[in-house]
C-alpha cells in the first residue's frame, strides 16, 4: 500500500500516560478491563522513581491515567509531588464514584493537586449516564463534580469528558451546552472498541473505519504508554503487553525510547503491531501539526490547542 509522503514526521516525547494501577472497582459498561490479560498490580514507589529518572529533562506532560482507577494508588499523592518537583507538567483522569468508593479519595488527590484534572463523565442524559456508569447515580456523579471544583478552589484546572455511543449519538451539543451553563471546560469523543477489546460492542455508534490511513499512528508519535509494572506500551489499547517497546529501568532514559520509535518510524505501517490493524482509536489518523521538541511547556501547549483544533474539524 502506498501513503502519502509523510517522511519528515519524526517521534517527539511530548506527553505520557501513567497507569498507576490496573485495579478498579466502577465496572463502567464501556471498559474492556474484562479483556485484560496483563499482570494486575499497583505501581511501587521504586517503579515511580526509576521512571523519574527515565524522564529526565524531557519535562513532559505526565497524565495519571491508563486502565484502572488512579486513586486506588495510595502512592499518587507522593507521585504528583514528585513528578512536579522534576519539572513535569501534571495531569490526573478520574471518574465521579472513585470519590465515593475510596473514602478520603478526593482530599487525597488534592494534597499535591495535578496541574489539571479530567473528569469521565460519559453523558449527561440520566438514564444513559446510569446505563454506562451502573455504581453511582447521575445526581451523585454531578455533587463530586460540583464538589471537586468547591475543594480545588483554583488550584487545578478542571475539565470533563464524555463519549458518544450507540445510546445518546446526538448528545454533542447538549453536552457542551450542559458544562456551558456550569462553566466548565469538555469535550465529547466517539466511544471507540479500545483496539478491538471492548466487550459491549452494541455502544458503538457504527462499523468504525480501520487501519492507518497515513501508514503511521498519530497518537504513537507524540504520546506513551507506561503500565504500573514500568512496561512501556504502544498506547493503553494494549490488554495483554504484545505491544511492549521495553522497560523503563531497562531503557534508562526516554531519549533510548525515541530511538527505538525513530527506527520503528523509518518503517511503514508504524507501528505494525496485530493490535493496531484493529484499532479504530480516532486519534490514530489525526492530522499531526507540526511536532515541538521536547522540553518547552509554552510549545507543547501550543501543539496540544492545534490538535485540538484538529479533531474539531475532523469530526
Ligand atoms: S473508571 Fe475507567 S478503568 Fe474504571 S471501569 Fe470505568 S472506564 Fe474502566
Ligand atoms: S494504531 Fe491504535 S493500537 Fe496502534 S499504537 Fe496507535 S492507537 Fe495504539
Amino acid at each position: 500500500m502506498r501513503y502519502p509522503d509523510s517522511s519528515h514526521i519524526k517521534p517527539r516525547f511530548i506527553s505520557v500516560d501513567v497507569e498507576v494501577t490496573n485495579f478498579c472497582s466502577n465496572g463502567c459498561a464501556m471498559c474492556p478491563r474484562e479483556a485484560i490479560k496483563r499482570p494486575a498490580g499497583v505501581m511501587t514507589g521504586d517503579i515511580f522513581r526509576e521512571l523519574i529518572h527515565f524522564l529526565g529533562e524531557s519535562r513532559c506532560l505526565l497524565t495519571f491515567s491508563g486502565m484502572g482507577d488512579p486513586l486506588a494508588n495510595p502512592m499518587l499523592p507522593e507521585f504528583i509531588r514528585m513528578a512536579r518537583s522534576a519539572g513535569h507538567e501534571t495531569g490526573a483522569v478520574v471518574h465521579p464514584a472513585s470519590f465515593l468508593s475510596h473514602r478520603g479519595g478526593m482530599e487525597r488527590l488534592l494534597e499535591c493537586p495535578p496541574h489539571s484534572i479530567t473528569v469521565s463523565f460519559p453523558s449527561v442524559q440520566p438514564t444513559v449516564f446510569e446505563r454506562l456508569c451502573p455504581v453511582i447515580t447521575f445526581e451523585s456523579a454531578l455533587n463530586q463534580v460540583m464538589t471537586l471544583r468547591e475543594k480545588v478552589a483554583g488550584r487545578s484546572r478542571i475539565r470533563v469528558s464524555g463519549i458518544l455511543t450507540r445510546l445518546n449519538m446526538d448528545e454533542k451539543n447538549e453536552f457542551r451546552a450542559f458544562w456551558k451553563k456550569y462553566d466548565f471546560p469538555c469535550w465529547v469523543t466517539p466511544c471507540h472498541s479500545r483496539g478491538g477489546n471492548l466487550a459491549n460492542y452494541e455502544l458503538l455508534m457504527e462499523t468504525q473505519d480501520r487501519g492507518l490511513a497515513k501508514g503511521f499512528c498519530s497518537l504513537f508519535m507524540f504520546h506513551t504508554f507506561i503500565a504500573w509494572n514500568g512496561d512501556i506500551l504502544a498506547c493503553c489499547h494494549d490488554l495483554d503487553g504484545s505491544t511492549s517497546l521495553g522497560t523503563v529501568p531497562e531503557l534508562l532514559t526516554f531519549r533510548h525510547l525515541l530511538t527505538i520509535k525513530e527506527r520503528m518510524a523509518s518503517i511503514r505501517p508504524c507501528p505494525s503491531f496485530k493490535l493496531c490493524s484493529r484499532c479504530d482509536e480516532p486519534l490514530r489518523n489525526i492530522s499531526l501539526p507540526m511536532l515541538p521538541e521536547t522540553g518547552s511547556p509554552e510549545a507543547r501547549h501550543r501543539f496540544f490547542q492545534k490538535l485540538a483544533a484538529a479533531s474539531k474539524r475532523s469530526k
